[in-house]
């Protein structure tokens, strides 16, 4: 307790006190009776207002002023036994008052306590209601900017968004999207997302999107063909993935929808340049085979010739040799094939029109391809050595264009080693299966030219990069195409000790090769 407070209680008694005395003494003038209630309303005030020392100081300040005033003998603090059981009286009704005063002040200041802290919690609470209500605020106010942002980024983003049930039925979609779909401002809620796909694709997106929705995979990404407004084809590339629920919201799609129109136009109209370019590069090729083919066909036409001559001749005798005429007849009709045979394959080579894959064999397209530049290699002195695989896989393939592709790979080589004096001019042709992740088969060419700087290997198919006076540059470039529209690599590496390899890689089919296996044909020119 503070000096002060102390102070003011020991002082508070001393006014009241002194009160009561003028008080009893005036009466005591007027009625000659000690009315000592006055000093007991004294004492109980200074319990009640100033608390347990008031109310003692109270009691002793009253006890002696009675003592001394009204107590015979008066004006004496001894005390006369005849008065004694009155001052005993008086002096238990002053403690009497004393303990109610106190008792009272107590009371009171337990009450004001409890009310004190009655309304401080009632302030607190308040407070925190009122912070607790303007944290809400503040949090709808988050939450409604937030909303306008998401909204804004939804409805004004340049891919088409959806936002779909698991079952791929659209619960919203955004302004692009309902544009690409030609569906304007109208609803596409509860339109399936595959809804204006053709089949099978329908079915497949539905598939993957099961295959999502069930864990079985992160997300779906495809490029399909729509339905875009007025029916005109639209290809839309697709990205779906899986977004969590939440307690008060099931999980769902969001799909990102890409118009991929442009591109697609743009890739066919670079696909028909390029099948133009490769058919003015196979014509270009057909020119400089034309001496050979030329050679090719002439020589059967030359042994028919001679051959029908022999024939007239075993017809003519007096006897007539029919043996001999029937066979040498027979070595007319092999000729024949062979130029008819020869007439064929450059046909099928100037041909433009895309031919259907087929499951063959490399094997083949290598040995046919020899075929057509046979004399030219037995002209330009080309050893060629081959090391076909007997057991290589099938492949898919378009056969004109692979052969196209070896046609060009081997007359290079020829080419290149045409310069190359003082040793003789090797080919060195191989095939093999490629096991692995992804099996395949592997076709090289390897020359003794000059080769190319290692550096320099990939400017090679470029398009129009070329070394030769009269080179168009594209055979390269349209050869590496051809394989990669095959789902293959064509490759340029240097050789070992000189010259050029090129590789052809292409993936194959589980099926095994058809036809007649490729023997291994070593060190025999061709
Ligand atoms: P072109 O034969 O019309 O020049 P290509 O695209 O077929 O066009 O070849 C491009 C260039 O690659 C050739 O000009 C030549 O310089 C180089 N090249 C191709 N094959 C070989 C090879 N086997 N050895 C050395 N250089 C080659």
């Amino acid at each position: 307790m503070q000096l002060k407070s102390i102070a003011w209680r020991a002082a508070l008694p001393l006014p009241l006190v002194a009160l009561a005395l003028l008080f009893t003494l005036l009466l005591r003038q007027w009625a000659n009776v000690p009315f000592w209630f006055m000093f007991l309303i004294a004492v109980i005030a200074s319990a009640w207002i100033g608390g347990r020392i008031s109310g003692w100081i109270a009691v002793i300040l009253s006890t002696l002023s009675v003592d001394y005033f009204f107590t015979r003998p008066l004006y004496s603090l001894v005390i006369d036994p005849t008065d004694a059981p009155y001052f005993i009286a008086f002096t238990l009704s002053m403690i009497v008052g004393n303990w109610f005063g106190t008792w009272r002040q107590s009371t009171d200041v337990a009450a004001r306590r409890t009310q004190a802290e009655l309304e401080s919690r009632v302030r607190a609470g308040s407070d925190e209601l009122i912070r607790a209500n303007r944290a809400r605020e503040q949090a709808e106010r988050e939450r409604r900017i937030a909303e306008l942002r998401w909204q804004a980024v939804f409805e004004n983003s340049v891919v088409g968004v959806v936002l779909a049930d698991e079952q791929g039925r659209i619960i919203a979609s955004n302004k692009r999207y309902r544009a690409l779909l030609g569906r304007g401002d109208g609803n596409t809620a509860g339109d399936s997302l595959a809804g204006d796909l053709a089949e099978p694709q329908r079915t497949s997106l539905n598939r993957q999107l099961a295959e999502l929705v069930a864990g079985q995979r992160q997300r779906v990404e495809l490029e399909l063909p729509h339905r875009g407004g007025n029916g005109t084809p639209l290809w839309l590339r697709t990205h779906v993935t899986v977004v969590p629920g939440t307690p008060d919201f099931p999980r769902f799609l969001t799909a990102f929808c890409e118009d991929m129109s442009g591109r697609k136009h743009a890739e066919e109209a670079l696909l028909a340049a390029r099948s133009d370019l490769a058919h003015a590069t196979r014509l270009t090729m057909m020119g400089e085979l034309a001496a050979s083919i030329a050679h090719e066909v002439n020589q059967p036409l030359s042994a028919v010739v001679t051959n029908s001559n022999a024939a007239l001749r075993w017809l003519a005798g007096a006897t007539p040799n029919l043996a001999e005429a029937r066979s040498t007849i027979n070595w007319i009709m092999r000729d024949a094939k062979r130029a008819s045979d020869v007439i064929a394959r450059i046909r099928a080579l100037m041909r433009k029109a895309e031919q259907p894959l087929e499951p063959l064999n490399f094997n083949d397209v290598v040995r046919d391809s020899l075929d057509l530049v046979r004399s030219e290699l037995a002209r330009h002195k080309v050893e060629v050595e081959l090391e076909l695989d007997p057991a290589l896989p099938t492949v898919m393939g378009e056969r004109i264009q692979l052969q196209q592709v070896f046609l060009n790979l081997v007359i290079n080589a020829i080419e290149a080693m045409a310069g190359v004096q003082g040793r003789p001019h090797r080919l060195f042709i191989r095939t093999a299966s490629q096991a692995g992740e992804e099996p395949g088969i592997v076709a090289e060419i390897t020359d003794n030219g000059p080769g190319v700087a290692k550096d320099n290997l990939e400017q090679l198919f470029a398009a129009f990069f070329t070394t030769k006076p009269e080179g168009t540059g594209l055979g390269l470039w349209i050869s590496r195409s051809i394989i990669e529209n095959h789902a293959g690599h064509l490759l340029a590496l240097p050789n070992e000790d000189q010259g050029m390899r090129f590789r052809i890689v292409l993936p194959c089919t589980s099926e095994p090769a058809q036809g007649p296996a490729g023997a291994s044909i070593s060190g025999a020119p061709l």
